[in-house]
């Protein structure tokens, strides 16, 4: 299957007349300025580097409300992109924007345009969570935004964020829930990080924000993940890229910072299905005690399945007594589809991780 690719082009807070608490975008984007003229260039370089792959790509209008960008400015990155397309270069344009920066002239504007989806900042649907992080908009301009974008045929990208100031688990699973129902093809969620120079690392000093452990912000998120898969809405993304200035100590403040983030949240989803999966067989009155258990889980998901440093394993057999976890990678299970088997494969093979 051919891969998708972004060529993503930051347009560092252009667009936003707003300052949310978390929002320091010209450190996350991981330039400091933007320049109109240098997209083309940008275009040319990314294309060269993916020539040859087989990739879809996709331009992307990312790092700022791009629908917020004075018309002239928009149009003209907007002509600029449609040119790529037009050649068959690239196969869309996808932007990220906020809630409120969708109406019927932005629509009539995109509708000339090969958009291939819109990327809605929605990080929660809660007014108090929006008021208390500044978002400048309401819940009800989300759902309104989603409407329009469904009625014009644009697919919907939602992305939400986890740990916000005054977000319980229960607003980010009623987010999650949310997007799925709005009609998200995709999601994007990203944990709160307190980023120097931002409101929020004032609120960190002032002791009036808390952030995530790393260990709750993978709780946090597989929960809400679990939520979208269920609706097979799928993952864009979880966990902020490398590219986020994340190691720079004069960016970086505090929070759940850790390289792989997405990938323990994955793990530890994979873990609460193979929990299921138990469950499931022990109500049949299976017995999973001092036996030997092997997982079958979708083709690359044995990792997933095995968690860091193999510690779903180890769970799972400390959890259930199991003797021994064996996990083979089956191309029938799809999703988070997980079969068990308590007879003991002892042969070695392709996408199998061995018994602990
Ligand atoms: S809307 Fe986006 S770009 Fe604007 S301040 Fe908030 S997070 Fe930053």
């Amino acid at each position: 299957m051919k891969k998708h690719a972004n060529i993503p082009i930051f347009v560092v807070h252009m667009g936003c007349p707003n300052q949310c608490v978390f929002c320091n975008q010209r450190l996350i984007s991981g330039t400091s300025s933007f320049s109109a003229g240098s997209v083309r260039q940008q275009i040319e370089q990314a294309v060269e580097t993916l020539a040859g792959s087989g990739r879809r790509a996709e331009i992307a209008f990312f790092g700022g409300s791009f629908t917020g960008i004075e018309r002239p400015l928009m149009r003209e990155l907007l002509d600029t992109a449609q040119e790529y397309v037009d050649r068959g270069v690239v196969q869309g344009i996808r932007m990220s924007t906020r809630s409120d920066y969708i109406d019927e002239e932005i629509l009539s504007i995109l509708s000339r345009y090969t958009v291939s989806a819109v990327e809605l900042g929605i990080q929660s649907m809660s007014d108090d969570v929006l008021r208390i992080t500044k978002r400048g908009h309401t819940v009800e301009d989300t759902y309104r935004a989603c409407r329009l974008l469904r009625e014009a045929e644009i697919p919907l990208v939602g992305q939400m964020m986890i740990g916000l100031p005054g977000a319980s688990p229960e607003d980010e699973a009623h987010c999650a829930q949310k997007i799925a129902d709005m009609g998200a093809c995709a999601y994007r969620v990203y944990p709160t990080i307190v980023f120097h120079g931002t409101e929020l690392a004032e609120m960190y000093e002032r002791g009036e924000y808390r952030p995530l452990s790393v260990e709750e912000a993978v709780a946090r998120m597989s929960a809400v993940m679990e939520i979208l898969e269920e609706k097979d809405v799928y993952c864009l993304r979880a966990g902020l890229c490398e590219s986020d200035n994340l190691h720079d100590p004069d960016s970086f403040c505090a929070g759940p910072n850790h390289p792989a983030i997405g990938e323990l949240a994955r793990g530890n989803l994979m873990r609460r299905y193979m929990e299921r999966a138990c469950e499931a067989e022990m109500t049949k009155g299976t017995a999973l005690q001092g036996e030997r258990v092997t997982f079958f889980v979708p083709v690359g998901k044995a990792s997933a399945a095995a968690g860091q440093h193999r510690g779903n394993l180890l769970y799972l057999r400390a959890k259930y007594g199991i003797k021994s976890v064996k996990i083979i990678e089956k191309p029938e299970q799809i999703g988070y589809n997980i079969k068990i088997d308590v007879c003991p494969l002892h042969e070695r093979r392709g996408g199998e991780i061995p018994c602990v």
